[in-house]
């Protein structure tokens, strides 16, 4: 059985919706599903560190056979067995170890290495989770903005050069089709980085309004986005870039996006406390479009 010795090429990055490719391996798992590894994807895998971005609707088109994706991760292998998602023993980069796109197929999937395929997105599907992605990362940095006076010491800056609370205060970033939903925990940890929290639910309205009035602001310019990168392999670093005027942002992300601000149309985020286990916790929804107007 052999491996990649290399990353996998990824395109999804530039937008690309559809790529020929060719089979490295193909090997079964252990719940009966298998894997199939390709040279060059467009597939966007589940990443297993920051698991923000789901995988991308697909198939792996052979002549007239469709092979649907039943999901699709990142793995890496050090030339002797495939890891996957959180079992994967080392950081990204490491010496040796090749990160690769995981096709996760049926167990009765025919392909066998060597095979040539076409690897084909959801363009629908991408379209309305790239707008989710871009929605969420305006939307981190107009909380940032709106929440940048309640800071006693100077955190780190974010991409805009305003108090980081977005980086400081995450917990989980969930992106969907057209939405994200991001929790931010407001605990001792926070307030001992500098971040006052007392009185925020009673701000909640007045802060849902800031952002709201920054993100119409934002999607007026129809700012273009784009993604930097160092390179063409799956674990390159890679940045969202976006040209809002007068300050252009950029923020390592591994994601797909809209291509200018104007697709998103109307954007909304609305805010809300709760209590998990005694720390209060924020949780911001945005949604992108229609869902945003109603
Ligand atoms: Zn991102």
């Amino acid at each position: 059985m052999t491996y990649p010795a290399r990353d996998t090429v990824v395109k999804y990055p530039t937008g690309s919706l559809e790529t020929d490719a060719t089979v490295l391996h193909v090997e079964d798992l252990p719940d009966g599903r298998r894997a199939v590894l390709l040279d060059v994807t467009s597939v966007h895998p589940v990443d297993a560190g920051w698991p923000d971005q789901g995988a991308d609707r697909a198939v792996l088109r052979s002549g007239a056979v469709e092979t649907p994706l039943l999901d699709c991760i990142v793995g890496a292998t050090d030339g002797d067995a495939l890891h996957l998602g959180r079992d994967i023993p080392v950081g990204k980069g490491a010496e040796g170890w090749a990160f690769v796109v995981v096709h996760v197929v049926a167990g009765d999937c025919v392909l066998v290495e060597g095979d040539a395929i076409v690897a084909a997105v959801d363009a629908g599907f991408r379209l309305r989770t790239s707008a989710g992605h871009t929605a969420c990362h305006l939307a981190s940095l107009a909380l940032n903005l709106a929440v940048a006076d309640r800071w006693k010491k100077e955190p780190r800056a974010d991409a805009l050069g305003t108090p980081d609370f977005d980086g400081t205060a995450i917990d989980e970033s969930l992106i969907t089709e057209n939405a994200s939903t991001d929790t931010y925990r407001l605990g001792k940890s926070l307030r001992k980085k500098g971040f006052v929290t007392e009185g925020i639910d009673g701000d909640l309205p007045a802060l849902t309004e800031l952002i709201n009035a920054t993100l119409a602001e934002w999607v007026a310019t129809d700012a273009a986005v784009h993604i930097d990168r160092d390179g063409d392999g799956l674990t390159d670093r890679r940045y969202w870039a976006c040209a809002l005027p007068g300050r252009p942002a950029r923020i390592p992300c591994g994601g797909t996006h809209v291509s200018a601000l104007g697709e998103l149309e109307t954007l909304r985020v609305a805010l809300s406390t709760h209590d998990a286990a005694g720390t209060s916790v924020l949780t911001m929804v945005t949604t992108v479009g229609a869902a945003a107007s109603v």
